[in-house]
């Protein structure tokens, strides 16, 4: 049977510790299979480092990596998930908002048939203007931009094949995008309800203009993921429309000359007709440009633009 890795990012959190390793444990003991937890203490500075290393003595299965500064979440569940060995991982926040008893249903989902299920806080225990409302609007958004359907993509608790992560890049802030990027190298995505709770001890790292920060990353991968392999579409193509009504206004300002006497030099027409003209070589450049990076990308990287679910061979014998 597959092997569970449960991974938590844990930054500045010492108050949570013991209650989080009890609960946790207290669940994975229940569920009889081969299972791991791996913390990443992202760079904290209360304690919570002295207070990993106590409950090392104190756990089975346990794996504690520190980082020497604070990185961010996604790097935290991105060293996570290089430093764990199952094949079943299960991110969750150290701060026990997220209920280590919906572990074994995210797992019973995966099984029937899917690479990633999301955890949806349908009844989400957080400031309801600060967090609750800009996340409902920002999951909106990115549900129409990123054609997966997903209610709360903000939620850490998610449950993964651990083939559809191996090809995924974590940078920046992108962890909660995984599902997008995995559902667009063509895993099967589901989501089910989880228990959320209010958080009762220590601080949230977060506020307001993370929803600002989740939009702008949405638009870097909406454009990653439609235009990496041909950025010469996406910005050709606004450039080559410009051009075109540039020449529409250039033969109008021509038609005013000799049918109206409105000659070019008055005529603010022709300055709008250059400046389109202008600004259309430019995106086409642009486009260019991106085809080149995008070229030096795929060759250093030794990145496919494809994934590959399965190559099979001829089972007969010559
Ligand atoms: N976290 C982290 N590094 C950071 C910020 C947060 O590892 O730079 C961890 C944090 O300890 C927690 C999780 O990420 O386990 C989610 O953070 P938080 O609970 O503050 O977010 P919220 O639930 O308020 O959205
Ligand atoms: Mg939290």
């Amino acid at each position: 049977m597959s092997k569970i890795s449960v991974l938590i990012p844990l930054y500045n959190e010492k108050e949570c510790i013991q209650n989080l390793l009890k609960e946790v444990y207290a669940v994975m003991e229940n569920i009889k299979r081969e299972y791991e937890v791996v913390i990443v203490n992202d760079g904290s500075s209360d304690g919570s480092e002295e207070e990993l290393n106590k409950v090392l003595k104190e756990y089975p299965n346990l794996k504690i990596v520190h980082f020497r500064k604070n990185y961010g979440q996604t790097a935290a569940i991105s060293a996570a998930i290089a430093e764990s060995e199952g094949t079943i991982l299960v991110p969750m926040d150290a701060d026990l908002q997220n209920d280590p008893e919906d572990i074994p249903k995210l797992i019973d989902k995966l099984e029937k048939g899917f690479d990633v299920v999301s955890g949806w806080r349908r009844k989400r225990k957080d400031n309801f203007l600060t967090r609750v409302l800009p996340s409902k609007i920002a999951n909106f958004i990115i549900s129409n931009i990123s054609g997966v359907k997903l209610h709360d993509y903000g939620c850490s608790l998610k449950a993964y094949r651990r083939e559809v992560l191996d090809e995924i890049d974590l940078i920046g802030e992108m962890h909660r995008f995984i599902p997008i990027l995995a559902h667009w190298k063509g895993a099967k995505v589901s989501e089910i309800e989880v228990i959320h709770h209010p958080r009762k001890m220590g601080k949230s790292k977060y506020n307001l203009t993370r929803t600002f920060k989740v939009i702008l990353d949405l638009i870097t991968l909406k454009f990653l993921g439609s235009f990496l392999t041909k950025p010469i579409h996406a910005f050709g193509g606004s450039g080559l429309g410009l051009i075109f009504i540039s020449c529409l206004i250039a033969f109008f300002t021509l038609y005013q000359k000799f049918f109206e006497g409105a000659y070019v030099h008055r005529n603010p027409l022709f300055v709008v007709a250059v400046f389109f003209s202008l600004a259309g070589i430019q995106l086409i450049m642009i486009g260019l440009l991106g085809e080149i990076l995008s070229r030096i990308y795929f060759q250093s990287s030794n990145r496919k633009p494809y994934s590959i679910k399965e190559i099979k061979k001829s089972e007969k014998e010559k």
